[in-house]
């Protein structure tokens, strides 16, 4: 059975070249080649790319990621798709262009670097809309300030270019950064998305610290104390121009009056152009852990361990449990554990784990600061894991397999960027990938539940069950892992059914989700809805008080402007995946309900 039709896009008639494929709505193509037109006249020739045909959709790779649509595309693959792309070189050209797409009523979706993965790549959420491409030009390490370890940042820097300027400028003794699984994302983009790293700053959105903001009319402004320019500078005794940035804009986050920048993360408010991220301080000394969790009961007393140890500050960083699925996938594809297209069994679990001397849940944390301060953390932290029966206790030189996760998460838990965790992506062949991501509190009894309910659905949709608890100061982000065939239609629709089961499901507990997939930004945002959806109808008020025309990232976390009608635009219901057609599908034919936890 066929997915029901996505809402019909804009498809140029009679295209000529020089004219994208996909249209704005409502935006002709004449009016469209104008648009262009003044395109290149703000940001050059070069930085105008038009979308002619479907030809042009490469996917690409998580090195070479596409600007024009989802390289791991759940629908169609263009349906969520751009009709130009344009990289501005300056923030003035970003502010023209805002006035522009104003002028002609062409939605705008901004992307640092466009990798976003997971989560809809740089596609746009409404087809046709152009991609403004801030990553490209406007890349540079504005400032390092190892003193009061910040940094100022473009929205083209990314993990790895952060690290690299700080090693190459001899900093990495003073300050380290905070990098995610994966270090090409740019830094803001993932701050202002509010992603999670893993050192003791691996809440990226509680560390960034003032911001400068194109608005969707192409004012500019900054906030925080970047609000007040340093006219006279008497510390130094220089008089710099007026625009120089206050002293403290990367040093106090709320300047006077109302705190403006939680309007500008997870939103179509505003285009940031420049944001200061603080760094930590070298703590004078390192060691990474893993302590395996042998079976899957114990994950509940595992969690009840740690959620003291946590907010103690016992456990310093943002610490993991990884399931053992999510591990094997970092060492091998699937078929090299089971040829068979059925779900694993809790014997063939064990035998991987006893395989790869993993548990069934592994967990990775560090230590940081002189010996002393590290020895104290760590009898601690061995003795509250130890009454766990079988658990063991590892530093990554007791390692020696191929590809050793703790040796990764040694180098991720002191902020050095790499690419091994792409490995997992590729358990399936044509490997694609969406996380569904719900918060909890961090307790052995929301631990076990939540696991136990996920579990369930991925084995209905038969989909291997990858899974990780991300502990955050006093929650826990569990992000579900669900891979997919991109060139398979039926694993597709299940990848989309599985989702937006668990969206459901989990809704009904109070778990909901931290960011998510284009294709489900209008559930997960409608499960949100106390008071009859009363933060909804504040976000909208809000957005066409800043952006009347709609213009920019229309539909972003389910967020529409009055001149769209927002039911229309939602994505449909991926097909019921029903019992009859569950055992109809011969490819997927033995896979049943969870063995008991
Ligand atoms: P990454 O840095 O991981 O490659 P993106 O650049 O794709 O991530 O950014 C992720 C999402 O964040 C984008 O789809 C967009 O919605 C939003 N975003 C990214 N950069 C900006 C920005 N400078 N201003 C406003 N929103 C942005």
């Amino acid at each position: 059975m066929s997915p029901p039709p996505l809402k019909p896009v804009n498809r140029n008639p009679n295209k000529g070249k020089d004219e994208p494929f996909i249209l704005p709505p409502n935006v002709t193509s004449a009016q469209f080649s104008k648009f262009l037109k003044r395109c290149r006249e703000i940001c050059g020739v070069e930085n105008v790319k038009v979308i002619e045909a479907e030809e042009q959709l490469v996917d690409g790779s998580y090195y070479e990621p596409n600007k024009t649509h989802d390289m791991h595309h759940l629908v169609d693959r263009n349906y969520f798709v751009c009709s130009a792309t344009i990289s501005p070189r300056e923030v003035p050209e970003v502010q023209d262009m805002m006035r522009l797409c104003n002028e002609f009523e062409v939605p705008v979706w901004p992307v640092s670097i466009g990798r976003n993965t997971g989560y809809g790549g740089a596609a746009p959420r409404v087809p046709g809309s152009i991609v403004l491409e801030l990553g490209k030009h406007m890349n540079r390490v504005l400032e390092v300030n190892a003193e009061d370890a910040y940094a100022l940042v473009e929205p083209g820097v990314t993990f790895f270019a952060l690290h690299e300027y700080l090693e190459k400028n001899n900093l990495k003794d003073k300050v380290w950064i905070d990098v995610p699984d994966l270090g090409g994302g740019s830094v803001l983009g993932n701050t202002i998305e509010r992603g999670v790293g893993y050192t003791p700053y691996g809440d990226h959105w509680m560390m960034h610290c003032g911001m400068e903001v194109v608005l969707p009319t192409g004012e500019l402004i900054r906030t925080g104390m970047g609000a007040m320019p340093n006219s006279r500078d008497d510390v130094n005794g220089i008089r710099p121009d007026e625009q120089k940035p206050n002293r403290a804009w990367q040093l106090f986050n709320y300047g006077f009056g109302p705190y403006n920048d939680g309007i500008f993360s997870q939103s179509s408010l505003g285009i940031v152009v420049k944001m200061g991220i603080w760094l930590m301080p070298n703590p004078g000394g390192y060691q990474a852990y893993m302590i395996t969790i042998p079976t899957d009961k114990d994950l509940k007393t595992a969690v009840d361990i740690i959620r003291p140890l946590r907010t103690q500050m016992i456990l310093q960083n943002v610490p993991t449990l990884r399931s053992i699925l999510m591990d094997a996938a970092v060492a091998h594809p699937r078929s090299h554990f089971l040829k068979e297209d059925r779900p694993f069994t809790n014997a063939e679990l064990d035998q991987i784990c006893k395989d790869l001397d993993l548990g069934r849940w592994n967990f990775y944390g560090a230590l940081y600061g002189p010996q002393p301060v590290r020895d104290v953390l760590w009898s601690t932290i061995k003795q509250a894991f130890s009454v766990i029966p079988g658990a063991k206790f590892y530093f990554p030189e007791d390692r020696n397999e191929p590809f050793s996760v703790l040796k990764t998460r040694s180098l991720t838990l002191q902020g050095v960027p790499t690419f091994d965790e792409l490995r997992w992506v590729d358990w399936l062949p044509n490997g694609s990938h969406l996380f569904f991501s719900p918060i909890a509190k961090v307790s052995g009894d929301d631990a076990m539940l939540q696991y136990s309910v996920t579990l369930k659905r991925c084995l209905e949709a038969g989909v291997d069950f990858i899974g990780d608890f991300v502990i955050g100061m006093r929650e826990m982000h569990h992000i579900v892992c669900i891979t997919f065939n991109k060139k398979d239609p039926e694993s597709k629709r299940r990848a989309h059914w599985l989702i937006e089961t668990l969206i459901k499901d989990c809704a009904e507990y109070g778990w909901g989700e931290y960011r998510t997939h284009l294709a489900v930004m209008d559930q997960v945002a409608l499960t949100y809805d106390f008071n009859d959806n009363a933060q909804m109808k504040l976000n909208e008020q809000i957005k066409d008080a800043l952006d009347p025309k709609g213009i920019l990232a229309p539909g972003k976390n389910g967020v529409w402007p009055k001149n769209y009608n927002k039911e229309e635009w939602r994505i449909p219901k991926s097909v019921t995946l029903d019992k009859t057609q569950h055992t109809l599908s011969k490819k997927r034919s033995g896979w049943r309900t969870p063995e008991k936890l």
